[in-house]
């Protein structure tokens, strides 16, 4: 029996591989030795032939719970008569890469260390191992290896040097081991302003180790808002029970409605508050430990103002150890967690990014925390909380792509059985930068994705890495962490791009980015239309080619059309190459553009007024306005001033939410549309008269309906469900109609408004029901979140014509 050559790519380092490896190849007494490569896992066998093979097949069958092995290759090498089996240095291979795992939830066996008084690591809140901790947020190059992180500063104390070097102990090479003698520490500081209230500049009183974490405990049962450091940046957290608490962290964050996240400590708290059902609790519990969207229990007394107007409730469990040792009670025998669940919410105010720097912090987050809990290990990358939904369709599409599978193995591994019901709704922490898989090996390129909800895509290889959540690109800050994210990735996946996609829209940060890079850099840059890159993303995501194309109905807030309107309710036949937009919602007039976006009940009047239908008093929207606004709003629209034109499903969402009395104003995008989605009645069968005149989608008998509805008195419930109703029937008669003009028997849906799980749950049964194959996004975002994959692989196309 000659040698073997194992080469092994994947999330196959940071996550025990090594170790692995080599307890199976001592125990299967082969010789050799198993070295990390910036290109992935090398491993040289000698031995008998029976044992080989029982390697190999264990290799898969037994590996380590983070791995996902991409591609095994083996080759037949001379036998070099090794007399051991070794574990040897990592070596750097000059532009070689692979996947980096995205951070990890603290596992079962740190988290019984962490409450064992007799453990060395008792109460330590940094406590990790091989399979869990920090990975993606403190690496700052490959391959992985401490020196390359931000735990480099600290010095391993004998006994972590111990365990980081023996082969056989679970912390073998985890690079941020530490413990309380050699690790980081956390501290608490009151706000600046305290310390000038007492009188002095200088830092008064700071608690530091577990007083802190009792402090820190002790201001939020107190209703404090306290700025807690993470993993992937800042929270600010304070007790969701407390509805004056809640109150005054929206009054300091700026931010009126939109819901705030949650951290309960364990799922039977969850599910005193929350309806939670298996694939739900499944993906809790998974390391990536999302936000899970989950419908609130009536009986649940988290404070209204967290979720104002909502029935769904963003919940997620602790998943570093200093999470747990805030819940948990120091005094108590058996382990009780007696802290109220915590909202935890982003530390920024309104829409800066996240902040990570203890300094920055103490700036950034001055005016919004009572107090910071800190800590020395750097983050290098920031990440944001996932948030991600079930979606408990019974037999939506179910890609076979290896790429879904080793993802959803991935992100959910302890053990979600295949994910397909997860539907992500921001892609981050958890999640990022673990790659989406493409249908073939591509150039290197950057997509640098929308303004909102921004997300940059590098493709290398027959991978397209996403990145984690950026935010909306509205301002300074979120340009800074866009450009160093991109910086960050390129080094890390060694990517020189040899192009640059970007959105159509030229008023786009993003965009400004592609372009000014392309001249300086002297590369193409190429402009995506929005709705065909979100089309093109749910394909890529599902492996699809791209040799046929498929019907792609695009719905969504705002998109940069090709006429220079501005686009949201598409109906394309495309591919990767190209779309043909073969519909669209009718255009309306949106009186004052960002104005009406604010204001539904503008949308509502301009709607009416171009359909030709009544400003009748007695509707909410109307009477919203004086009598000389009207006028006024009148006469906009009727010499068009400043009022574009919009195809947008997002706008007639607002406007059918505003005529149906939900609200005529916003403050958070989408508001109307998600609070107009809560009250739909899922009992109620009719619906509201949608007309497909192609290639228009025609509102006016839906519209005409709605308002008759809303005068006699109908309850909002009932109007709502008709909507929704309608908006699904006539997808499915459009797309009847295109099957039998084009033959094309597959629907792609795309875009924000499918984050609409009541329009999407209608639409995919009908569409089901009348035979269609229905793709919907699995892996990464409906919304805007998603964009920049589908550019990438539209931009991949046109480089290769
Ligand atoms: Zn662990
Ligand atoms: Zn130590
Ligand atoms: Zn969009």
């Amino acid at each position: 029996m000659p040698g073997l050559r194992v080469h092994i790519t994947g999330i196959v380092q940071g996550v025990g591989f090594r170790p692995f490896v080599y307890n199976l190849a001592t125990r299967l007494k082969l010789k050799g030795w198993v070295n990390n490569t910036s290109a992935g896992v090398d491993i040289h066998i000698e031995g008998d032939e029976a044992n080989i093979n029982s390697f190999i097949e264990k290799l898969s069958s037994e590996k380590p719970p983070l791995a996902v092995m991409d591609e095994i290759t083996i080759r037949e090498v001379p036998l070099e008569n090794f007399t051991a089996f070794d574990i040897q240095h990592s070596t750097s291979i000059e532009g070689a890469f692979q996947p980096i795992s995205p951070d990890v939830s603290i596992c079962d066996d740190c988290l019984r260390e962490l409450f064992d008084p007799s453990d060395r690591r008792y109460r330590y809140p940094f406590i990790n191992c091989t399979n869990c901790g920090p990975r993606f947020t403190i690496i700052k190059d490959i391959p992985y290896d401490r020196p390359k992180t931000t735990m480099a500063g600290f010095a391993l104390c004998p006994d972590c040097e111990r365990e980081y070097t023996d082969p056989t102990n679970r912390r073998f090479h985890a690079q941020p081991v530490a413990c309380s003698v050699c690790g980081p520490k956390v501290w608490l500081e009151p706000r600046s302003d305290e310390f000038i209230r007492q009188g002095t500049t200088e830092v008064v009183t700071t608690w530091e180790d577990d007083d802190a974490i009792q402090e820190t405990r002790k201001l939020l049962s107190e209703g404090k808002i306290v700025a807690i450091k993470g993993l992937g940046g800042f929270h600010l957290a304070c007790d969701a029970t407390n509805s004056s608490a809640v109150t005054e962290l929206r009054n300091r964050k700026l931010r009126v409605d939109k819901p705030f996240a949650l951290m309960m400590p364990d799922l039977e708290t969850i599910e005193q508050h929350c309806f939670v059902s298996d694939a739900e609790r499944e993906l809790l519990l998974s390391t990536a430990r999302p936000i899970v969207l989950l419908k609130r229990k009536p009986e649940s007394n988290i404070a209204l103002e967290v979720a104002p107007r909502q029935d769904w409730l963003g919940v997620m469990l602790p998943y570093t150890p200093l999470h747990y040792l805030l819940f948990a009670n120091p005094d108590l025998r058996p382990l009780t967690f007696d802290l109220l669940p915590l909202v935890m919410t982003s530390g920024n105010l309104s829409e800066e990014p996240i902040a990570t720097d203890n300094d920055e912090a103490r700036q950034r987050l001055s005016s919004l925390a009572d107090a910071f809990l800190f800590h020395d290990r750097d983050i290098h990358i920031r990440c944001d909380d996932s948030v991600v939904r079930v979606f408990s369709h019974q037999s939506s599409v179910i890609s076979n792509q290896l790429s879904v599978i080793s993802q959803t193995e991935h992100a959910t591994s302890r053990s979600i059985p295949v994910g397909r019901n997860v539907y992500p709704l921001r892609r981050s922490r958890g999640y990022s930068p673990f790659p989406v898989k493409l249908y073939r090996e591509v150039p290197p390129l950057l997509a640098t994705g929308s303004e909102l909800k921004n997300t940059f895509c590098i493709t290398n290889k027959n991978y397209a890495f996403l990145s984690h959540h950026i935010g909306d690109m509205e301002n300074y800050e979120t340009l800074k962490s866009f450009e160093q994210g991109v910086e960050h990735f390129e080094r890390l996946f060694r990517v020189k791009p040899v192009a640059l996609a970007h959105d159509l829209h030229p008023n786009y940060l993003a965009t400004r980015y592609a372009l000014q890079r392309s001249e300086r850099d002297n590369l193409p840059a190429i402009a995506v239309q929005h709705h065909h890159a979100h089309i093109a993303a749910c394909m890529a995501e599902h492996g699809l080619d791209g040799s046929h194309p498929v019907i792609g109905l695009a719905f969504d807030g705002t998109g940069y059309g090709d006429d220079g309107a501005i686009w949201g309710g598409e109906i394309l036949v495309a591919d990767y190459r190209g779309y043909q937009r073969l519909g669209q919602l009718e255009y309306f007039p949106l009186p004052g553009g960002d104005a009406a976006i604010r204001k539904p009940a503008r949308t509502a009047l301009a709607l009416l007024w171009s359909l030709g239908l009544d400003w009748d008093e007695r509707l909410a929207s109307v009477a919203e306005f004086c009598a000389e606004d009207r006028t006024t709003l009148r006469v906009q629209l009727e010499k068009k001033i400043n009022t574009p034109m919009t195809s947008s499903m997002g706008r007639l969402f607002d406007a059918a939410a505003a005529l149906a009395g939900v609200r005529q104003s916003v403050n958070y995008e989408a508001q109307a549309a998600i609070e107009f989605e809560a009250l739909a009645d899922p009992l109620e069968g009719e619906k509201y008269p949608f007309t497909w005149n192609p290639p228009k989608v025609e509102v006016r008998g839906a519209v005409e309906a709605l308002t008759a509805d809303a005068l006699a008195g109908v309850p909002i419930q009932k109007i709502s469900a008709r909507f929704h109703n309608g908006l699904a029937e006539v997808c499915r008669v459009i797309c009847l109609e295109l099957r039998e003009k084009f033959g094309i028997n597959e629907v792609a849906l795309s875009g924000g408004v499918w984050q609409n799980i009541t329009l999407l749950g209608r639409s995919l049964s009908l569409l089901q029901e009348s035979g269609f194959r229905v793709y919907i996004h699995q892996q990464v975002p409906t919304n805007d979140g998603g964009l920049s994959l589908g550019q990438a692989i539209i931009a991949v196309r046109r480089l290769s014509d």
